[in-house]
């Protein structure tokens, strides 16, 4: 799985949390969290990444 070099969530502003699995979509070039990805219902083309856990190398 790819990382994910976002730190925090597009819409909601919250801030990931290490080995958390986010999903990134280009079509607004960022990375969301599960619960705002199921808000953009308009957005099929998702991306799951992870989160760096801590000390890891991206
Ligand atoms: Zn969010």
């Amino acid at each position: 799985m790819k990382k994910s070099l976002s730190k925090y969530c597009g819409e909601c502003q919250k801030d990931f949390v290490p080995g958390e699995i986010v999903y990134f979509t280009w079509l607004e070039n960022h990375s969301f969290c599960g619960n705002c990805k199921r808000k953009l219902v308009l957005i099929n083309d998702w991306e799951t990444r992870q989160i760096p856990k801590r000390g890891e190398e991206i």
